[in-house]
């Protein structure tokens, strides 16, 4: 579970998340893949985890968080994952972000922002982005929950 108070969360989960996300890039990355790695947890269960498949499956769709999404969906028998955190290795394309709003999940950490495709992280905000990079570089966002609460419900 997710604290709401953003200081108090323990970094150790999420690293522990983030290591295993990092071990599905290089799964990735062994297929001569793009490597990116997902994790879909649910309270400290991990129903998902996924790499990049879009060579192996020749689908432009087949991005880590795109299949992830999907299995844990399956795993919960629910396309809401409206307790899920979702890690992955690189900030979410415009596609991926899109899906996770879709799939109603509160909270996604990222490994490393993507300047060229990332969606998530608006270039213009440099200033936040110091502020919520933490130490060890994962980046906690609560952006899809506040895109919700402005009404994309
Ligand atoms: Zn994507």
């Amino acid at each position: 579970m997710i604290s709401p108070d953003q200081s108090s969360i323990g970094e150790g989960i999420h690293e522990r998340f983030m290591q295993l996300a990092l071990r599905q890039a290089e799964a990735a990355m062994a297929e001569d893949e793009v490597p990116v790695g997902v994790l879909i947890v649910r309270g400290d269960r991990v129903i998902a985890a996924a790499h990049n498949q879009r060579e192996q499956l020749h689908d432009p769709t087949a991005h880590a968080e795109m299949i992830a999404i999907t299995q844990a969906a399956e795993a919960l028998q629910d396309w809401r994952l409206e307790e899920c955190t979702l890690y992955v290795t690189l900030e979410p394309c415009p596609m991926c972000a899109g899906a996770i709003l879709q799939a109603r999940i509160p909270t996604v950490v990222y490994g490393a922002t993507d300047a060229k495709a990332g969606a998530v992280k608006k270039k213009k905000k440099k200033k936040k982005k110091k502020k919520k990079k933490k130490k060890n570089g994962l980046i906690l966002t609560e952006f899809f929950q506040r895109q919700r609460r402005l009404g994309k419900k």
